[in-house]
């Protein structure tokens, strides 16, 4: 028989139950007894959904109130001294200071598991730093799902996985010694879960996936060599996910374990060496055949010839089908999409319905095609409805995308002659002033929208609310001395969703709801045709905002990559296509801002960097798409309207050449939380246009003085030429407060004053 298998489920449920008990216990209002209650609750809903779906090996520990790694984190006793004092060890007072933070303890750093959206908690070795069990919790909800009927297998991050993940906070360590101090409490671990009659366990090790030092892959034979070995009742089974083996694959299937997972979706091109390599090593094979990581509904007669391919070669018993990595990344149930009609719910499957064709694929494999006859037909008509439809395929894009040429990625002239056309007419101040765009989204202007949204304020009313909040955000920049203005975004719900909402080729769900971090969920639309505006998505706001102006008003719009990087993307075409689309539907908008007057047009791409793939040989072909569909989208204008772009993060050497090759005119960037650190970057390459530094860190409600701002504006002044820098904060208001903008941004202004006079001192 072969086992229809699942490696996680989205925990937060269907209604982000889980956000909503934890915020609501962080705020005081539910006892941790309540908490506790709620999360077995969850706990038993899905093992039941799953059982009712027919997957046979169920996971458990694939829960968790905030992150799998810092559970993980827990469990070893990985706490950082900080938290300690906090609470009895173990406690969820602790567990929650090392997500959070507490009083005297800053929360643990948090960064992207992979190339998805979902963050995790970036484990920290200290001195001295020792690993001991500690706390129960797989223990506990292994025995839980036992004692409640199901039958569940415990997941774990494995220990070369968890060790590169994390970050040492002292010289001199290695992977080698931390591995090796790692291995005998998850020896106690798989021991003691063998005591409990736990007779499978999944030990995920994506790193497997990427490209590793001699010394992990040491790592990994010495590690697993013990771990193969904890008890002849267990079989510990190694999940991988994202990727493609590759040059790990030998090494993955030498370790010493009863089963491999591995991702058909990302990867089907190492099916057959997969197979090949299980039937030599005489390990069981998981295929990872339906997508975790997408919304598409699953080709079930292609997926089912892998899966009986596989099974002629190794044996039923020795196959298993899942989803090509846990479902956390998918939302939970089409079903409850009562918004989405009935031809797009028939091409898509969120988490619930890959269960059940992931159970059909094992049942199909089994019992033969016969089995799932029906099935096997309502899945082809999809395919071939999704295949042919006029409201995915729309001719006019594609040629119009086939007929992209050089001269259409390319501004008119070099860098130096369009600056100078630009300093000619813009007459700006040395050190020019300016914001990200969005400024604070008031209670008032959310209300105003969800009353739109509702009907029960018309357009007339929503547009005269939005202009006055465009005209205050207006006269404020002047009152201050901004010199480039913004309209401040005010009629934007999320950067991406405002433009989806308005573009050809996106639908949107109600509840489809992602884990991003912790209790933060995200919902992100559904790309599933070609991509074209309809009409001007953001021209008549921004014209408004200049007509009530005498200075310059900035053009606010965002990137192709970042559209594609935070939505679901049709699977039917390379990304590098959609991309392309998407590029021509913006630049459409940058045109017509430009014949509307606006001189100056920020693209942001904030997601450029997270885009890279995870094996730097595959960087190259990432980012020529990427910046070619930022060129796309940015050069159709004229050389005296100046480009500028916007990247929020402070890692940059990795891309910085490419970020070079975009060719805006003016950039701002992350750097004021690591004051200035980025800037290293700019040592070794010389940055040839213009770049604003973040002076003042958004993220934070503090203030900071003007005295601080300059110190970060010589910073940049030690590493640029005075002509290049722009002066801006960090990021876009959105999220912050009026009063502490209002005064981080005068002394913004100040600042960029003060520089101004010590230049002129200077050239004196
Ligand atoms: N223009 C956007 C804003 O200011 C940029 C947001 C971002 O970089 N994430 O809100
Ligand atoms: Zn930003």
């Amino acid at each position: 028989m072969i086992t229809a298998l699942n490696l996680g489920v989205p925990r937060v449920g269907a209604q982000r139950e889980l956000k909503k008990t934890v915020e609501a216990y962080w705020q005081g209002k539910l006892g941790q007894k309540e908490l506790l209650q709620a999360g077995a609750a969850l706990r038993r809903r899905h093992w039941q959904m799953q059982k009712d779906a027919g997957i046979h090996a169920v996971p458990c520990n694939d829960f968790s109130f905030y992150d799998q790694v810092l559970d993980m984190a827990a469990l070893l006793g990985c706490v950082p001294k900080r938290h300690r004092a906090v609470g009895a060890p173990g406690s969820l007072e602790v567990y929650f200071s090392m997500a959070r933070g507490s009083k005297d303890a800053p929360a643990m750093e948090m960064t992207k598991w992979f190339d998805t959206n979902y963050h995790y908690l970036v484990p920290e070795f200290e001195e001295g730093q020792e690993f001991k069990l500690s706390g129960s919790k797989v223990f506990d909800e292994f025995q839980e799902s036992r004692k409640a009927g199901f039958n569940t297998f415990p997941v774990l991050i494995g220990p070369v996985t968890f060790a590169l993940l994390g970050k040492a906070k002292v010289s001199g360590w290695s992977l080698k010694d931390t591995v090796a101090r790692l291995v005998p409490v998850y020896e106690q671990i798989l021991q003691k879960l063998a005591e409990l009659g736990a007779d499978w366990i999944q030990i995920d090790e994506p790193c497997l996936v990427t490209d590793l030092s001699e010394e992990a892959r040491a790592a990994y034979k010495t590690a697993y060599e013990k771990l193969g070995k904890v008890s002849a009742k267990l079989n510990p089974f190694i999940a991988t996910y994202f990727g493609a083996l590759g040059d790990n694959l030998d090494l993955a299937f030498s370790l010493p374990v009863a089963a491999l997972h591995v991702d058909l979706v990302r990867a089907p091109q190492q099916l057959e060496a997969c197979i090949a390599a299980a039937a030599k090593t005489g390990k069981k094979l998981g295929l990872g055949l339906v997508d975790g990581r997408n919304i598409w509904r699953n080709d079930l007669s292609v997926s089912l010839a892998v899966v009986e391919k596989a099974a002629a070669k190794l044996g039923a018993e020795n196959v298993a089908v899942g989803p090509s990595c846990s479902l956390l990344h998918t939302p939970m149930d089409l079903d409850l999409e009562t918004e989405l009609d009935a031809e797009l719910k028939g091409w898509m499957a969120f988490a619930k319905q890959k269960l059940a064709e992931i159970a059909l694929l094992a049942k199909g494999g089994t019992q033969g095609r016969n089995a799932i006859a029906a099935e096997l037909k309502a899945s082809d008509a999809a395919q071939v409805s999704r295949k042919a439809s006029k409201r995915i395929h729309d001719p006019a894009v594609k040629q119009r995308s086939v007929a992209v040429t050089d001269k259409m990625l390319n501004r008119h002239s070099g860098f130096a002659q369009r600056a100078q056309l630009q300093r000619g007419a813009f007459k700006l101040p040395a050190y020019p002033t300016t914001s990200i765009g969005s400024f604070p989204q008031t209670p008032e202007i959310r209300e105003a929208r969800a009353q739109h949204k509702k009907g029960a304020l018309n357009d007339a009313g929503y547009e005269a609310a939005m202009k006055k909040e465009i005209a205050s955000v207006v006269r404020y920049q002047e009152e201050i001395g901004m010199d480039v203005l913004v309209h401040g975004e005010a009629e934007r719900n999320d950067m991406v969703e405002y433009f989806g909402e308005q573009l050809k080729g996106y639908a949107f769900s109600k509840n489809g709801w992602v884990q991003s971090y912790g209790s933060r969920c995200v919902k992100p639309p559904l790309l599933f045709g070609d991509v074209s505006r309809p009409k001007p998505m953001t021209v008549p706001w921004t014209q408004y905002a200049q007509s009530i102006t005498p200075k310059i008003m900035k053009g606010m719009l965002t990137g192709p990559v970042t559209m594609l990087q935070w939505s679901f993307v049709r699977d039917d075409q390379p990304r590098s296509e959609t991309c392309k689309q998407l590029a021509l539907a913006i630049r459409d908008e940058v045109a017509d801002l430009e014949k509307a007057g606006i001189r100056i047009i920020q693209i942001d791409e904030p997601a450029i960097r997270e885009g890279l793939p995870l094996r730097k040989a595959e960087w190259k072909a990432y980012l020529k798409w990427a910046v070619d569909a930022f060129r796309l989208t940015a050069c159709t204008v004229e050389d005296k309207t100046q480009i500028h772009t916007h990247m929020c993060y402070s890692e940059f050497n990795d891309i910085i050449e490419a970020v070079g090759a975009m060719d805006a005119d003016v950039i701002s960037i992350e750097t004021s939380r690591s004051q200035m650190e980025l800037l290293d970057a700019f040592v070794n390459y010389k940055y040839p246009n213009e770049i604003g530094p973040g002076v003042y860190d958004i993220h934070s409600p503090r203030v900071p003085s003007v005295e601080e701002m300059t110190v970060l504006l010589e910073k940049a002044r030690a590493v640029l030429k005075p002509e290049q820098i722009w002066v801006n904060p960090d990021c876009g208001l959105k999220t912050r407060g009026w009063p502490e903008v209002k005064a981080a941004l005068q002394n913004m202004v100040q600042a960029a004053r003060l520089m101004r006079e010590r230049e002129k001192r200077a050239a004196a």
